[in-house]
């Protein structure tokens, strides 16, 4: 993906964000940062000023292109480039001059989106080790397990398949950020709330 730096006017003053020049996603699969909220409420409340895109140490968000619709300007994170690191305290969060991005009481109350997997690339489908995604995830056992079985049609290779708890992952994407399987398409990827 190509980023560009840029200086965009906002109620707030004029701030540098980083903009996509490439196709946009379609709105609804724009990944936003913890605390945004999926009642079509994030959009309006959002005033594009970017200071969350300051405060992220990871420099995991970016603002949504321009051919984003309502959602133009607003931060979204790019998963396979840099997933959110759930931060202490939610820096994006606590920079937010809006409310846009509302308070969160734990990492374990995130909501972003749920991690899902195509079994058609993963590795692990294939009978192959792998499981990166399980190491890496930061609720391990809990959003993400392992299942262990045998292949269909396959009487001598045992699977050990990545499971996703839909009720458990929060959508940080660092299992997205680490997939071995290589571009343009890994073997995961996140299904933002909505
Ligand atoms: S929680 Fe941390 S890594 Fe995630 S978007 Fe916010 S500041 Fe960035
Ligand atoms: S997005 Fe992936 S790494 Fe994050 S909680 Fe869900 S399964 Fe775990
Ligand atoms: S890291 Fe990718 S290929 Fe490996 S088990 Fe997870 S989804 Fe499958």
């Amino acid at each position: 993906m190509i980023w560009r730096n840029v200086v965009a006017a906002c109620a707030a003053g004029a701030v540098a964000v980083k903009v996509a020049l490439d196709a946009a996603l379609p709105e609804s699969a724009l990944l936003h940062p913890p605390g945004a909220r999926h009642d079509g409420a994030f959009a309006a409340q959002c005033v594009k000023c970017g200071k969350c895109i300051e405060a992220c140490p990871y420099q995991a968000l970016h603002a949504a292109p321009f051919d984003a619709g309502a959602k133009a300007g607003t931060p979204v994170i790019d998963a396979r480039a840099q997933a959110c690191r759930l931060c202490d305290g939610f820096p994006c969060v606590a920079a937010c001059p809006t409310g846009a991005l509302s308070p969160v009481a734990s990492r374990e109350d995130v909501r972003m989106g749920t991690a899902v997997i195509n079994r058609d690339l993963c590795l692990s489908y294939k009978a192959m080790r792998c499981e990166v995604c399980y190491r890496v995830c930061p609720f391990i056992d809990e959003a993400i397990s392992i299942n262990y079985g045998a292949r269909e049609g396959d009487s001598t290779h045992a699977v050990f398949a990545p499971v996703i708890a839909e009720d458990k992952c929060v959508g940080c994407g660092l299992c997205v950020e680490r997939c071995v399987v290589g571009e343009p398409e890994c073997a995961i990827r996140i299904e933002p709330a909505t």
